[in-house]
């Protein structure tokens, strides 16, 4: 697909790279995936990376990040996926309180929206989580993290 070249500056401006991921410095959406808006829509900054450097996205595809970084536009860490191979990532995994203490809390998220099945057991998990942070917190007289900022 061939873009303007002013929506591909655009588009760079965004961007804060690493010498690993290419870091989303604009608008995002709740799971911490960019948004950039192109021809008066809203998409997702990593599907437009992988048209931009990559090429087309077939209609049952979605674009994976290796990485598991949702705001990582690289175009090196994104790769196609059929939606079954996508969902078989988070099919396979077990919810442990390691998680949490990994702070992987994104994937939390996405695995919450894969499997439904887990929604309790992670809901426990990210209260843990929440509960932890906010006996920190306290010690050092900071406001308290809500709930409502996680789920
Ligand atoms: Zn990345």
């Amino acid at each position: 697909m061939k873009f303007p070249q002013k929506a591909i500056d655009r588009f760079n401006a965004k961007i804060n790279k690493t010498s690993n991921c290419h870091e989303w410095n604009a608008s995002k959406q709740k799971q911490g995936y960019g948004m950039f808006s192109y021809d008066g829509k809203s998409k997702p900054a990593h599907r437009f990376a992988y048209l931009l450097y990559k090429g087309d996205i077939a209609e049952n595809m979605v674009v994976h990040q290796t990485c598991e970084n949702n705001g990582c536009v690289n175009p090196e860490h994104l790769e196609l996926q059929t939606k079954s191979q996508n969902k078989k990532n988070y099919n396979s995994t077990h919810v442990s309180k390691e998680m949490v203490e990994k702070n992987s809390v994104k994937f939390l998220y996405r695995l919450r929206n894969v499997r439904p099945e887990l929604e309790k057991e992670i809901d426990a998990l990210l209260m843990l989580l929440v509960s932890e942070k906010t006996k920190d917190e306290d010690d050092f007289g900071f406001e308290k993290i809500k709930k409502e900022s996680y789920i």
